[in-house]
């Protein structure tokens, strides 16, 4: 168990700030790659009965696993260490067994012996589906060990020929993946030229950065040979040390000896062998695992740059998520209608930004108003209209049977009324022209690429994206809002132009004789009177007063659009639409909620 405790440390500080921040390990935990990823597997290879489940049990410090002669390893057996908190008491659960906590290690050893079976039978088959176990403790970091089954070099009786190879295949796809720190199991008692742990360990990790090369059964060696050369690294180098260990016999086993006294055994066989003394200290399995934590703690400390970069990369996501998914919404319907409220708000205060010029857009309008109308008003065709001809005709036809005396009146009506039934083609245009813009502001709100056109701020509109019925809502309620703006407003700038009909200024003619006369042109000449030239004064007498009212529609047409198109449009737009909202009922303020997937 203390052998563990030197990686607790470390491992734990960086895995308690992954979970903070939502790693938990799990496999569905796909917010960043996990530190339990990152974190390396150990796996155990060797010939059979090489002592590699002796080695594994002692890094984890428990008794839990089958071990023995010949073949008892068949299922590779995937061990996840989990740390609890606190000093709860360790447990083991298997995955084909879910929701079942075993306390008792030895039950746990059995269930491996059993499951093992169930899928091989009593043989002497492997297979290579793994049986996972999972072991629950405050004593363990989270890591992943891995038992294999043991090389062999000949099928034995009761198995196949494939088996070497079957073997070889399964081991290697453990221990190939870049971040398996293997444990090369080699026993002393052989030679290490014929090692398979470290022959195979080479094939996949020719660097020799990852292997660890282990040496058991040191207690076993023939009297008068020891294993100097390979414990000092003469023999076979490795980046490594080497460490050599003693793991209890199967006499032991057979004695049910516990780990403590084997523990105890193994740091006396080091500290009194007359030959391994002078390494004591770099020898047996709390050493070995001591060397595995310190190798942990180097690839978990090259490891941290990138983990941070992933976690400054995924707080960056998630600030992004954030603000897609803004503020969270409650569920009680008098905080869900604040809401709606809120972002309707904020709808109608940008807009009204745009009409006041706070942000772009609301400048078109006053283009409207002093390019387009004033414009269109010059176009009107009034030298068609006021023409000699037609303005003859006009007279001659009010006039009737009885020619006009002194002015004619009827003909001065007529000329003049059809020349202001001209300024509704303007007045209309105006209108229209207004509520495009409006249309281009509003449009803006429901339609990305129109933000192309007009810059908006990218808060107000992801917030109203958020709610595509509620947006679809609002846009309806605007479109509705403004066409009625728009047909108010069509109406009083059209009574505008009706109302210059219905009364003539009669100041302008009042002083028309007084010009005639002062032109030197005396009114009663009959001789002018149905001449050209009297007709032109009549032409050029309604020109002038056509002119007048050009000009004051030219101010008043702008002041009826803003009445009640843009002054509505900010003081009253979503009006109707709140009045609706506090109607509803709180299944369908739901329904506005609900978002884009
Ligand atoms: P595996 O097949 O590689 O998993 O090896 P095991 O751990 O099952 O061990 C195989 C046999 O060798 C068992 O009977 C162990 O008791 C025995 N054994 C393993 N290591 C040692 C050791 O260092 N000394 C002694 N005396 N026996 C060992
Ligand atoms: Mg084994």
């Amino acid at each position: 168990m203390a052998t563990m405790e030197s990686l607790i440390g470390l491992v734990n500080r960086i895995q308690r700030a992954c979970t903070v921040l939502g790693d938990y390990g799990g496999a569905d935990n796909n917010a960043f790659s996990s530190l339990w990823e990152a974190l390396p597997s150990v796996a155990v290879v060797g010939g059979q009965s090489s002592g590699k489940s002796s080695v594994l049990e002692s890094i984890v410090g428990r008794d839990f696993l089958p071990r023995g002669s010949g073949i008892v390893t068949r299922r590779p057996l995937v061990l996840q260490l989990h740390q609890v908190e606190g000093d709860a008491q360790d447990y083991a659960e298997f995955l084909h067994m879910p929701g079942r906590k075993l306390t008792d290690f030895a039950l746990v050893r059995k269930e491996i012996q059993d499951e093992t079976d169930r899928l091989t039978g009593k043989t002497k088959q492997i297979s290579p589906v793994p049986i996972h176990l999972s072991i629950y403790s405050p004593k363990v970091v989270n890591l992943t060990l891995v038992d294999l089954p043991g090389l062999t070099k000949v099928a034995v009786e009761g198995q196949q020929e494939s088996i070497v190879q079957d073997i070889e295949n399964m081991v290697r796809s453990y221990i190939e993946k870049p971040n398996c720190i293997i444990l090369a199991i080699s026993p002393a008692n052989q030679d290490i030229a014929t090692s398979d742990a470290i022959k195979i360990a080479r094939e996949v990790d020719p660097s020799g950065e990852r292997t660890f090369g282990v040496l058991t059964k040191l207690d076993l060696m023939d009297k008068g040979t020891n294993a100097l050369d390979v414990l000092e690294g003469r023999s076979y180098r490795l980046q490594h040390p080497w460490v050599g260990i003693v793991n209890r016999s199967q006499a032991d086993i057979n004695r049910n000896v516990d780990m403590i006294f084997s523990r105890r055994k193994e740091r006396e066989y080091f500290a009194t062998s007359p030959e391994y003394g002078h390494l004591a200290h770099k020898m047996g399995s709390e050493y070995l695992a001591k060397l595995l934590s310190q190798y942990l703690e180097s690839v978990i400390r090259a490891q941290i740059p990138s983990i941070i970069s992933l976690i400054n990369k995924t707080i960056e996501e998630l600030e992004a998520e954030m603000d897609r998914i803004g503020r969270p919404i409650s569920m009680d319907a008098g905080a869900q209608l604040y809401t709606i409220l809120d972002l309707c708000r904020a709808f109608e205060r940008i807009f009204k930004e745009h009409l006041d010029g706070g942000r772009a857009g609301g400048d078109r309008i006053y283009n409207v108003f002093d390019n387009q109308l004033p414009a269109a008003l010059r176009k009107l065709p009034f030298d068609r209209h006021l023409s000699l001809q037609n303005v003859k005709k006009v007279v001659s036809e009010a006039d009737g049977y009885q020619p006009h005396l002194i002015a004619p009146e009827q003909g001065y009506r007529r000329l003049i009324e059809g020349a202001l039934s001209y300024f509704r083609g303007p007045a209309e245009a105006s209108v229209d022209a207004v509520s495009n813009h409006d249309f281009i502001l509003r449009s803006s709100y429901f339609k990305a690429n129109f933000t192309k056109r007009i810059k908006l701020g990218v808060y107000d509109f992801n917030e109203l994206k958020r709610f595509p019925t509620l947006q679809a809502e609002l846009a309806a309620a605007t479109n509705e809002a403004l066409e009625r703006f728009r047909e108010e407003s069509k109406k009083a700038t059209l009574r505008l132009v009706d109302m210059e009909s219905s009364y003539l200024t009669v100041e302008f003619f009042r002083k028309l004789p007084q010009e005639v006369e002062r032109a030197g042109n005396p009114p009663n000449s009959d001789v002018d009177r149905y001449g050209e030239g009297h007709f032109r004064r009549i032409g050029s007498n309604v020109l002038s007063y056509i002119g007048m009212v050009s000009d004051t529609l030219r101010n008043t047409i702008p002041k009826a659009v803003v009445y009640c198109q843009v002054r509505e449009a900010k003081l009253a737009l979503l009006n109707r639409f709140y009045v609706q909202m506090g109607k509803k009922e709180v299944r369908f303020l739901t329904l506005f909620h609900s978002r884009l997937q």
